[in-house]
């Protein structure tokens, strides 16, 4: 079982708060609520224990500060007594601002996978040997970029191998050319969708390891000697929130107890099928390029229309935006770091900066580090670019294009990152790349409401009472 733990971020860049919400009752808000639902007890139940899982880092965040207890049975269940191998934990990686990483640039792909992976390293004390991909959006730069950050095997759909007949109860091998390769895991369609989609599917733990698991597996292992495994990967958050009580289902499934009669097959985590065995062992397959799990037109959902949107024609005009407004603030931000430091030596910052955020290394000795010599003025200027470039990642999480309608939510979340950014930005170097936004942002409509994205991104920011200019 594979639980993708994962909610859109919704704490304010500005105030760094989450404001209450109504919709969450009788909980302060949807966070504190799934918490409670889901969070809370399936780590109390013991089921992290016997699952493996990827805990989106934003979303770690609010956990460790609100939830502390949670979030350390979260981290003290990657590796349970008994796992001795640090590779085979139960914890997979996952980029850090859940970006779809196909449509990033190659430098924020690499800053995203490296802030997913240093921050796995702060929180769970090693190195992570597997990373979930946001969305399991794929393609082959990506996974490079995975490999050359030393991780050996990801979870993807089945519908992402290139072989439409691939058998989903064995790992895989993608080769990467110059010699490398990942370890490939295809999760099993027809039970991950029965696990989320049917809820008379999982009321019962028991007839549900019989009637649907076992016929899956049961038989003789693979002529090299592989086992039959299936590997059920769904939301996180199924288990008790988006399906009431179904953190039993999982603890009954996974961890059945003594009183249970052998069922014919054992739980194990992905970890352990797969995070200390040589790649080369796997037979080899190729992948889908630009594909994911919850787009069926490969990564459309995200950057144009795809059929899952009923009118999608904002998402290409508000990618663009943000696309144009991620150069000009890179532009910038290079511009004014010149006197103190080279491009290449600002991308490194960028990607070290995530030790910043995680609270390992406090601002003004990260900036000394950098810059030994430099003055007071130019470190200050130094971290004030790097939080904008923070914010102008943050941007691009993937929940601002994933509904209907760039009114909702987590649409104006990503303008508000992004307002964030270019605030950081035209405060400092007196440039108005805030008004250029705007006007991009106008050429997008929201379906429901008529308006333009200009005034969602003032709606957005008088919302969080920030001054609409
Ligand atoms: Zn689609």
């Amino acid at each position: 079982m594979h639980g993708h733990f994962y909610q859109p971020e919704r704490r304010d860049p500005f105030s760094g708060e989450i404001a209450p919400q109504a919709g969450a009752a009788p909980f302060r808000d949807w966070n504190a609520r799934i918490d409670a639902e889901c969070y809370k007890p399936n780590a109390e139940r013991g089921n992290l224990r016997h699952i493996s899982f990827d805990l989106g880092p934003t979303l770690a965040y609010w956990l460790k500060d609100k939830d502390p207890d949670t979030h350390a049975i979260f981290v003290d269940s990657d590796l349970p007594p008994g796992i001795l191998d640090a590779e085979c934990g139960d914890a997979m990686a996952q980029s850090f601002h859940h970006a779809i990483l196909p449509l990033a640039s190659m430098a924020d792909r690499r800053t995203e996978i490296r802030w997913g992976l240093r921050d796995f390293e702060l929180r769970f004390g090693r190195r992570p040997s597997g990373i979930w991909l946001p969305e399991t959006a794929v393609d082959m730069p990506t996974l490079r970029i995975a490999v050359a950050e030393g991780i050996r095997y990801t979870i993807l759909a089945p519908w992402q191998a290139v072989d439409t007949n691939i058998d989903t109860r064995r790992p895989y091998r993608v080769e990467l050319g110059n010699g490398k390769s990942i370890a490939v895991v295809f999760y099993d369609a027809a039970m991950s969708a029965s696990i989320s989609f049917e809820s008379d599917a999982t009321m019962d733990a028991d007839g549900f390891a019989r009637d649907r698991v076992l016929p899956r597996i049961a038989g003789p292992a693979f002529p090299d000697g592989t086992p039959r495994t299936a590997v059920i990967a769904t939301d996180g958050e199924l288990y008790g929130h988006h399906q009431k009580f179904r953190d039993l289902f999982l603890a009954r499934l996974v961890n059945p107890g003594k009183d249970v009669p052998d069922r014919g097959f054992d739980i194990t985590t992905v970890g352990q099928m797969v995070g200390a065995t040589a790649v080369g062992l796997f037979p080899g397959t190729r992948i889908s390029e630009r594909t994911s799990w919850s787009c069926h037109h490969g990564v459309l959902r995200w950057y144009a229309e795809c059929p899952d949107a009923s009118d999608g024609r904002w998402k290409a005009p508000l990618r663009v935006a943000l696309e144009r407004l991620a150069s000009a603030i890179d532009m910038v931000a290079i511009g004014l770091a010149a006197d103190f430091m080279d491009g290449d030596r600002f991308w490194k910052a960028r990607d070290e900066y995530v030790d910043v955020i995680f609270g390992a290394i406090g601002p003004d000795e990260f900036a000394m580090r950098f810059l030994p010599i430099a003055s007071d003025e130019q470190r200050g200027r130094f971290l004030r670019l790097l939080e904008a470039e923070r914010w102008r990642l943050a941007m691009f999480a993937s929940c601002g294009w994933f509904w209907d309608d760039p009114v909702r939510p987590e649409t104006k979340h990503i303008l508000l990152c992004a307002a964030k950014a270019v605030r950081l930005i035209d405060d400092h170097a007196g440039t108005n790349l805030e008004a250029r936004l705007m006007d991009d942002l106008s050429i997008l409509v929201s379906p429901s409401r008529r308006i333009d994205g200009a005034a969602i991104y003032r709606e957005a920011l008088a919302e969080a009472g920030q001054p609409v200019r």
